[in-house]
């Protein structure tokens, strides 16, 4: 191997031989065991096999770097030493588990096996050494269970199908008529072991081996597997994990939660994952094994009450959680054991949460003094800013579900939000509906790392079973998805596809809605309302101080706005759009498509009008019609916005978007504009063009038809002017599309600053503005310098851009771009991220050039990508004035601004 880096790193007895900075090579779980250990938190003894070792796996066709056999055997010994028991032995037998481990946590998307060392022989060594037959053959059957599994592949065949180790299980509970594992008594424990051994030979076609060391090879192996098994490829593809990155595997000392009543397993956040407040959450079980808790198997109780059933383990247990979370400087994510009373950490790690969570833990730890303000806003994902906007349940109508009898049950709140949609009972099936356009629920009796895929398509998520940690709750948590955890009176039957309560049957298909925040589910839908936040912000029924999560927002966006360079302004078209914008904070309007205010009330009978007009006079008629409804158009947005920048941009879209398309409404139109058909449809196919994208649309509109540029510029003035008069301070900047020479812009500018002059001087006013450019042409980039003598302003286009300089059709791409993104053929969806190699580079070029011709050249971005927060941290870099994006963006592309900012710093 070309690295120098170890291949084995051991931890245990106080002492570690890795830290937290080796995540690269230990991954999250293992630099959680060697720093613990290292900060003197008791964890069972073991070592982390490196993910490098991971790679030559996969690089050495699924083989074993030569001497990893004679560190492992070492690494073992050193086990051996501190725990005084050796690995196979028949007397006094050291169990180890096989966990993977990756840079960034996976949940539950790679495998595990637990107990791994057992054989006929070392069971006895165990009954010996706990005088417990029952807990070791109880081990025995889980192990065997677990490894027929993971390592030997030995699972259901069909979703519709049980797991055959698991029909066993159930036909011995039958047998023995008990309805829990943990009433089995140990000899039909160990029965269970005879049985699933026979299964396996019967199915795998070799015996299950009794040799230790094969077993532990084997789960390695399996568990470097497990790193590219569907389930881990599809998160990964989720959440943009690199494939190449690998996993590492920890081997560690089992200690045991299933010994008796003094032993419990739980998992536990320093703080609630989905609200934030500063409390001590988890759940644990007594007498059971880790995994039990998270898979939602049996309902775990609430970890306060461990205080009751193990007082001094959960005092110590407290401890080390406020003395990780001081140490790891945020909330933590941890998994402990209570064997005999003694506690044992298992994990810790920083503790996924909701988009409500991070700000409020941010905020708070920054108000504690445990970070900075700097710190704070560089740990919040800015897209998870959009879960405050979530719409929550219009109470009244949810009273009124609630008297009619349509609650249906109370679960836990496990992801906030409101969410209604028809019920699905299978991932494939949400994932079917989506595509159809259903709005959908997805409903479980608990989820598994197969249903990613079906969860993510889902407007929510219900389960029947499992906890506040469990699969379900935590995935939910990480999507942002509204979800109801753990409804027990909910039974869901998978065949007749129907969930039942008791007074109530609901089919795949009917309706539901689940409050994340409160747990309730309901038959049926219920109205939305907008979020807390945008309640507050829009100043409807909530004040700022009704509210704790608008307060935490709040100061957060104060930071932002201390350390961000760039301005953030936003894409609207009409008051109310600009309202909402301004109550987030956007400090202008950075595009507004007056294409847009066409197609509002009877004015499209206008547009028409003008189009279809036989000359000059006729579409002067025309659009002598449009100029007051225009003028009051750009007057509410002017209004609204204040003193600041009105961003408005003349007619763009090619004219054939205003007529009808199917023969019918040219039928139609024809009558009411009193044409004949044949004129309307030989009108419409002259304006027919091959590629409308590049044809007659944006500067060139206003060069073949000066007249309309005429009229929106009058438009734009004469309300500037009312404005004025009114004494207020309007500020509009009126932007030329498409430009790709100077000699375009001159042309339109011409006309632009003719009528402002004229309507200025008839009003007897002044109003400040600025005439500019969009940016949307590779052309334009590369004669930028020349373009902005004319300009006094470049907005960037980037959407454009990105189709002429990838030469991508906007309109098309959609048919196979995810494809490329899916195979890596391109990083992102270069119309969501902009693509810094083509595009970023021509807009480089372009900032350049034209800050060489005008010093203080204004320039933005008003294409999509300024509200991604990839994209806005490019703008930064580049040097660009302000980011341009949809209203409800704003808070995102200010924080996103922010963390530019400092990450330029730091
Ligand atoms: C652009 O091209 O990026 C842009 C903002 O204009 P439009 O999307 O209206 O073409
Ligand atoms: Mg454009």
């Amino acid at each position: 191997m070309a690295s120098k880096k170890k291949p084995i790193y051991f931890f245990g007895n106080g002492k570690a031989e890795g830290n937290a900075k080796m995540r690269e090579l230990l991954g999250g779980k293992g630099t959680g065991l060697h720093e613990m250990t290292r900060i003197g938190v008791p964890v069972p003894p073991g070592f982390t096999i490196s993910t490098e070792i991971c790679a030559f796996y996969y690089a050495h066709r699924r083989r074993f770097p030569r001497d990893l056999e004679k560190q492992v055997a070492r690494a073992l010994g050193r086990m051996e030493k501190t725990l005084g028991r050796r690995f196979g032995d028949a007397h006094n037998p050291l169990l180890v588990s096989v966990r993977s481990g990756a840079r960034e946590s996976m949940p539950g998307m790679m495998d595990t096996v637990l107990n791994l060392g057992l054989n006929d022989r070392t069971v006895q060594g165990l009954i010996q050494c706990t005088n417990n037959p029952r807990f070791a053959y109880d081990s025995y059957r889980r192990f065997v269970q677990m490894y027929a599994d993971v390592v030997l592949g030995m699972k259901a065949s069909s979703k519709a199908d049980t797991d055959p180790l698991v029909a066993i299980l159930e036909r011995k509970k039958n047998e023995c008529r008990v309805q829990f594992d943990s009433e089995l008594k140990a000899t039909n424990l160990q029965e269970l072991v005879e049985e699933y051994k026979a299964e396996i030979k019967r199915r795998v076609g070799k015996a299950f081996p009794e040799d230790p060391f094969e077993q532990l090879w084997g789960a390695v192996g399996a568990v470097f597997g497990s790193w590219n098994n569907d389930r881990a490829l599809a998160y990964r593809d989720l959440y943009h994990i690199p494939h190449h990155w690998g996993t590492a595997v920890n081997v560690q000392a089992m200690v045991f939660g299933n010994l008796g009543d003094n032993c419990a397993t739980g998992v536990a956040f320093t703080r609630d994952p989905a609200t934030g407040d500063k409390r001590f959450y988890g759940e644990f079980l007594v007498n059971a094994q880790g995994e039990d808790v998270v898979a939602g198997i049996r309902t775990p109780k609430p970890i306060a009450e461990l205080g009751d059933a193990m007082p001094r383990a959960f005092s110590q247990l407290q401890h080390v959680c406020a003395l990780l979370e001081k140490h790891y400087k945020d909330m933590q994510d941890i998994e402990f054991t209570i064997e005999n009373g003694k506690l044992w950490m298992l994990q810790t790690r920083t503790g996924k949460r909701t988009g409500f969570a991070a700000i409020r833990i941010a905020v708070d730890l920054v108000e504690e003094r445990i970070i900075s303000k700097q710190e704070a806003l560089l740990r919040i994902e800015p897209d998870q800013l959009n879960q405050l906007l979530r719409p929550i349940f219009d109470q009244k109508d949810k009273d009124r579900s609630s008297k009619e009898g349509r609650l249906l049950g109370k679960g836990l709140a496990a992801g906030p939000g409101a969410a209604t949609g028809r019920v699905v009972f299978h991932a494939d099936d949400a994932v079917e509906w989506k595509k159809r356009g259903e709005r959908v629920v997805l409903c479980r009796e608990e989820t598994s790392p197969d249903d990613i895929s079906g969860m993510d398509a889902a407007q929510g998520i219900l389960t029947a079973r499992g906890g506040m940690t469990s699969h379900a709750a935590l995935v939910a948590r990480q999507m942002g998805k509204v979800c109801v955890a753990g409804c027990e009176a909910l039974h869901i039957d998978y065949n007749a596809r129907m969930l039942r309560v008791e007074r109530a049957e609901l089919k795949e298909g009917d309706w539901i809605s689940i409050d994340g925040s409160t747990g309730e589910v309901f038959k049926g839908e219920i109205q939305t309302l907008p979020s807390e936040v945008l309640q507050v912000l829009l100043g409807q029924s909530l004040d700022a101080k009704q509210s704790r999560i608008f307060q935490k927002f709040a100061r957060l966006m104060k930071w932002a706005d201390e350390v961000r360079k760039l301005g953030v302004r936003t894409n609207a078209d009409q008051p109310d759009q600009a309202a909402i914008a301004k109550a987030f904070g956007s400090e202008g309007i950075g595009l507004c498509r007056t294409e847009h205010m066409f197609f509002q009330g009877d004015r499209i009978q206008a547009v028409r009008e003008m189009i279809l007009a036989d000359d000059e006079a006729g579409r002067r008629r025309a659009l002598a019609k449009l100029l007051p409804m225009q003028k009051q158009d750009f007057k509410g947005l002017l209004e609204i916005m204040g003193r600041l920048p009105v961003t408005i941009r003349t007619l763009d879209p090619p004219l054939h978007e205003f007529l009808p398309k199917s023969d019918d409404a040219i039928v139609e139109l024809a009558q009411v504009m009193g044409v004949s058909v044949e004129l309307l449809r030989d009108k419409v196919n002259v304006l027919q063009e091959f590629n409308p994208m590049l044809g007659h649309r944006g500067c060139r509109l206003g060069i073949s038809y000066p007249e309309i540029t005429e009229m929106q510029a009058q438009a734009i003035f004469e309300a500037a002017c009312e404005l004025r008069r009114e004494g207020k301070n309007p500020f509009p900047e009126v932007m030329i599309p498409l430009v790709g020479s100077r000699q375009e812009l001159h042309e339109q500018r011409v006309i632009v600053e003719r009528v402002a002059r004229a309507t200025m001087k008839s009003y007897g006013v002044k109003v400040r503005y600025l005439i500019g450019t969009m940016i949307e042409l590779p052309r334009a980039c590369m004669v930028a310098d020349d373009i902005a003598r004319e300009a006094e302003f470049f907005s960037f286009g980037t959407n454009d851009l990105t189709q002429t300089c990838l030469g991508l059709s906007r309109d098309d791409a959609g048919k196979f771009l995810p494809h490329y993104v899916l195979q890596g053929l391109l990083p992102d969806d270069p119309f969501v991220s902009i693509d810094q190699e083509g595009v970023g580079a021509l807009m480089r070029i372009a900032v350049a050039k034209g800050r060489k011709t005008r010093k203080g050249l204004e320039m933005g971005i008003c294409g999509e990508h300024g509200g991604d927060p990839k994209s806005v941290a490019f703008c930064h870099e580049i040097k660009l004035d302000y980011v341009s994006c949809s209203p409800y963006r704003v808070a995102i592309a200010k924080l996103a601004a922010a963390q530019a900012a400092l990450r330029g710093t730091i």
